[in-house]
Formats: structure tokens, sequence, C-alpha cells
């Protein structure tokens, strides 16, 4: 295995079948993280991002199985986020020391192009020095385009299986992988730094489909790579299917950051949820970006796409100070600064 894992090191990749063994063989990970670190410290030093996440919006007019805000679902209390309310969140965030905020939703019908516009564009009226990273969902080009025009610099948007029977074994007929590949495309084109991913673990996944995963990623370039367990909400269809696994997920945050150098790739809420050291994991293993909860109080626990989503009580600041402890205890350091992709 070692010897697999410098080839990757040096050559950034791997036959199919090597990246079959990688993932699925018992041997020394200490290995595989040591030299994803080493890459690491080489392009990003010891320099820890943190992006603030603010969820505006609960309401989706999509039904993913496994996502608990899908329209089907009754059972959750919707909320949506005024543009005062997501200003005042940025305000506290800047305060603390965030230069990038990353407005993530549901495909909410009343949170439209108008409003998505005027809230960038108040937002980067006001902080003129940072990031705004949108995670909204599936759109045409124009409006992208119209987005990026007021002010946007970022989207994520996870491809979340790069195989076409997967997808449609995770999403109602109506939602197609080739729609979710033009938007990145789409949104690449048009200058945005582009983030994509998957769940780790997703019912019917099999370890083809996460290599099918890691080409997409290679024929995409993304700037940002987001991955995480899958973890499971008993209000979707999907209540019986078990959580991703942890090992798994970590083992491919060394992985990408062996095929990435370069990419921003966060140290996920749901690695953080499924396992109390599962972010400090992430970062031992390459992961060099965090995203930290700026949402209202009242509205965390609301935004639950999975189970005993990490949403505590505490205020933003006592919460990075927390924050801050472990990313020192890991090694690492959390940095004041947009964090922008560094182009290989
Ligand atoms: N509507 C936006 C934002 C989706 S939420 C969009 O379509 O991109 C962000 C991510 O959460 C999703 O892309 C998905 O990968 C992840 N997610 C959703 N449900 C999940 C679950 N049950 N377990 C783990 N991750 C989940």
């Amino acid at each position: 295995m070692k010897q697999l894992i410098q080839t990757l090191t040096e050559t950034k990749n791997l036959q199919d079948a090597e990246l079959f063994s990688l993932l699925t063989e018992e041997f020394d990970e200490s290995i595989l993280f040591a030299a994803a670190d080493g890459i690491r410290r080489q392009v990003y030093g010891d320099a820890v991002y943190i992006r603030g996440l603010i969820e505006v919006t609960n309401y989706c007019k999509n039904n993913c199985y496994y996502c608990g805000i899908r329209a089907g679902n009754k059972k959750v209390l919707r909320y949506r986020l005024t543009k005062e309310q997501i200003l005042d969140c940025c305000r506290i965030g800047y305060e603390l020391g965030f230069r990038t905020f990353v407005m993530q939703g549901g495909e909410d019908p009343v949170w439209d192009d108008r409003m998505i516009c005027s809230t960038v564009e108040a937002i980067r009226k006001e902080f003129e020095d940072c990031a705004i990273t949108l995670s909204l969902g599936e759109k045409s080009k124009q409006s992208y385009q119209d987005y990026f025009k007021a002010g946007a610099n970022r989207y994520l948007l996870r491809h979340e299986t790069a195989t076409d029977a997967h997808y449609a074994k995770l999403h109602p007929e109506e939602m197609r992988l080739s729609t979710r590949k033009r938007c990145l495309f789409d949104l690449k084109e048009i200058g945005y730094q582009v983030g994509a991913g998957f769940m780790v673990g997703s019912p019917y996944q099999e370890m083809e489909h996460l290599i099918s995963d890691l080409r997409f990623l290679q024929e995409l370039t993304p700037d940002m790579i987001g991955i995480g367990p899958y973890l499971t909400h008993k209000d979707t269809p999907f209540r019986e299917f078990p959580n991703g696994n942890l090992p798994l997920t970590v083992r491919l945050i060394g992985i990408l950051r062996l095929m990435f150098p370069h990419a921003l790739i966060p140290a996920t809420t749901a690695l953080g949820t499924i396992h109390p050291k599962g972010r400090e994991m992430g970062l031992k293993a390459g992961a060099n970006v965090v995203m930290p909860n700026l949402s209202p109080q009242d509205v965390r626990k609301l935004y639950a796409l999975y189970e005993n989503k990490l949403a505590t009580d505490e205020e933003a600041a006592e919460s990075l100070n927390k924050l801050k402890e472990q990313v020192t205890a890991a090694g690492y350091r959390v940095v004041i600064g947009r964090g922008d992709v560094k182009k290989g």
C-alpha cells in the first residue's frame, strides 16, 4: 500500500483497481494521512479557513430521498430568513473574523432570483473584502450569471453521485444527474470558484460509484470538494438505511487531498455529527476548511438535513472559540481571510 500511496502522491492518479484496493483493504492508514498532510502543508501550510454558514431557508421544492428538508416531509417547521436577518448574521460573523459567507438553502420558490440578487448585492456592498458563496441548488445559467454579477464568487453544488443509476436511486424521476453536471460546468464557465462533492455511504452506494465520483471530480477539477457521511433522517423514505462510515469518509479525504493538492476541502458538519472527533480526524487527513454555523440560533435545529445535526445553542463567538481550540489541538491554525483557492 505504501507504494500505491507514493504513486498517488507523485502522479495524483491511480488505476481503478488500485483505487479500489486503497478504499477497501486494511492497512496502516497513518501513512495515507501523513502523505496527505504533507501535501496540504506544502500548498496551504497549517492554515484552516473558516466559512460562516447561513442557512437561509428550509423550504424546498425537491424531494431528494435522503434529505430531511425534502418537500414531502410535512413534519418540518419551515422558515426563511429575511435579507436583514442575513445581514445581521454577516455583521456578527465579520466581527468574529469571518471573511467568507455561505448562503445555503433548499430550492425555495419564494427565495427567487430577485431576492437572491438583492441580498448578494447588499452583502457585497457592506462587506467588500469578503467572499460570497452560494449553495442554493440547480438554477439556469442566466440565474447563475445574475448572482455572479450581483457579487457572488463561489458556488457549492455537490454532484451527490456521478453514476446515473445510483443518482436515480437517490432522487425522484424529475431530477437528473445530467442537469446537476450541466449546472456545475455552467458555474465554472461563468467564473465561480466551484465546489462539488458527494455523500459517503448513501443508500445503494458501491465502491465503483465512489471511484466514478473521483473520476468525475478529475474531469470537473473543482476548487472545493465537500464530502461527508450519509446520515439517516427518520422522516425520509430512507429511514431504514444506516449511517455512512466514518473511517471510509476520512480515508477518502486523504485520497482527495493527494489527487487534488490545491482543493479546498472542508471537514464537514456531517463529519462532526457522526463522531465528536470527526472534524479533527478530517483535518488531519487533509481537510483545510471548516464551516461553522452563523444562522440565527432559533432556526439552526430546523435546518435538519439529517438527525442530530451539530447545532449548539451557543453564541457564534463561543462556538468559534471552541472550534479554534480543536483546530489548534489538531496541529493547525484558524486564519482570518477570504481563503481563496490556490491555483496549481
Ligand atoms: N439545496 C442545495 C443545498 C443542499 S444541502 C443543493 O441542492 O445543493 C447540502 C448538502 O447536504 C447536500 O448536497 C447533501 O450532499 C447533504 N445532505 C443532504 N441530506 C443529507 C443526509 N441525510 N446525510 C448527509 N448529508 C446530507
